[in-house]
């Protein structure tokens, strides 16, 4: 299968063209795409049905019959549904030839038709997290390429365990050298300090697992730099501490269609003193729901720090303190927060789990208990409003952000640093 192109669209989309298309018993309907290259091909990332009679350019149709009643007069991206088959996409030129289209279904499983899948080289090795997660979840978790955005306790705890299961594609991002204290991450060795954090977790992972391609980028997650690296990716995961780095990840999420798996821990004080201890856990899908419909970020003011330009983040990253912020951090609550992360990500991969989700830890009275805070759905005010926007809306202003960076309805997330 020529897989230089590929089709991408979030299932909640789909599912709403499918009850559009029963609803009005047409044969086909139409639907807004942007593409985005890529250094394997090229994505058609599907934003949401058409609205108005004029087909949109370039556009997506979704159809329910082997032949269309049309002519295109640029390429269209055509997505043939028919009962008891699994869906096919090709791509039509103006003459009306057809070129197969790879096919990627932002939904439980992550379906990718026309994926190559290659055998696990080594099969004992993998055995035991294969016979658990069921073969098809264990070989979508390998093959799936995960763009890390922060390398510290959270991140490289992460990173780590995708290596041990058999990821076999992973780029890592973070600006920050690795000190003294950094030590109780995941793979870092005296050795380490100094020298980039994501060069150093780069290095510990291939001695993990030496089949594993890694690409470490050094540099802030609004530097352009990691934009390749965040197109090419399938998963984007946020272990940071920092909400302009969360929120800007959370863009390319929408953007490119891009699932996102953010997990944030804090160990705060309340007012009296008492130790707040917590962790938040989201799953955001694309097409549901957003980082900003579902929850939040609990500081805007860093958003608008990385939205005045790298220069400005340089300067605020270089006037943090971290003991104004928090009272520590604690590796045992590290690793219970990233293990609910990649639960959760197995879940969705196993088809156990069907939608985004939003899962909070929290200690109370030395008793862990955890929260179902269910995803949200999208607003006037938060990031969906750009699903599937690509290089097009990349640099299109978000006015609805900068209201809500300053206005209510917010809401509160005060675990999540
Ligand atoms: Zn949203």
């Amino acid at each position: 299968m020529n897989s230089q192109a590929r089709l991408v669209i979030p299932g909640a989309v789909l599912q709403q063209a499918i009850r559009a298309l029963e609803r009005s018993h047409a044969d086909w309907l139409a639907c807004t795409v942007e593409r985005a290259s890529r250094q394997s091909g090229e994505d058609w990332l599907t934003r949401g049905l058409a609205r108005g009679r004029q087909l949109p350019d370039p556009a997506l149709v979704v159809a329910r019959t082997p032949v269309l009643p049309v002519a295109f007069a640029s390429p269209t991206a055509v997505l043939y549904l028919r009962q008891g088959e699994p869906p096919r996409a090709y791509l039509l030129d103006s003459r009306g030839q057809r070129r197969p289209m790879g096919l990627l279904i932002l939904a439980p499983g992550l379906p990718e038709v026309g994926a190559t899948v290659a055998p696990a080289p080594d099969a004992e090795r993998w055995s035991r997290v294969a016979g658990a997660l069921g073969d098809y979840a264990w070989r979508r978790l390998c093959r799936l390429h995960y763009l890390i955005v922060g390398c510290g306790r959270n991140g490289s705890l992460i990173a780590h365990a995708l290596a041990r299961i058999g990821a076999h594609r992973m780029t890592l991002v973070d600006p920050d050298t690795t000190e003294l204290c950094n030590l109780d991450g995941d793979g870092f060795l005296p050795d380490h300090i100094t020298r980039p954090k994501a060069d150093a977790l780069a290095e510990s992972l291939r001695a993990v697992n030496p089949t594993l391609e890694v690409q470490a980028l050094p540099h802030s997650a609004s530097d352009y730099r990691i934009l390749p690296a965040a197109r090419e990716a399938d998963v984007l995961i946020t272990a940071v501490d920092d909400d302009g780095a969360r929120w800007t990840v959370a863009h390319l999420s929408v953007l490119y269609l891009k699932p996102m798996l953010d997990v944030g821990t804090g160990v705060l004080h309340t007012e009296s003193g008492e130790p707040l201890i917590g962790a938040d856990i989201r799953w955001l899908v694309p097409g549901e729901c957003c980082l900003l419909c579902t929850g939040g970020v609990a500081n805007p003011q860093q958003v608008e720090v990385v939205r005045q330009g790298l220069y400005a983040e340089q300067q605020h990253r270089a006037q943090r303190h971290w003991q104004r912020e928090r009272l520590g951090s604690l590796r045992s609550l590290n690793m219970m927060a990233t293990g609910l992360a990649l639960r959760t990500l197995e879940d969705y991969l196993a088809m156990r789990l069907h939608t985004s989700r939003w899962l909070r830890l929290v200690y109370q009275d030395a008793t862990p208990q955890l929260h179902e805070l269910g995803h949200g759905a999208p607003n006037r005010n938060c990031l969906c409003a750009h699903t599937g926007g690509g290089d097009k809306l990349l640099t299109q202003p978000l006015d609805s952000i900068r209201q809500i960076s300053h206005s209510e309805p917010w809401v509160p997330n005060p675990v999540v640093r």
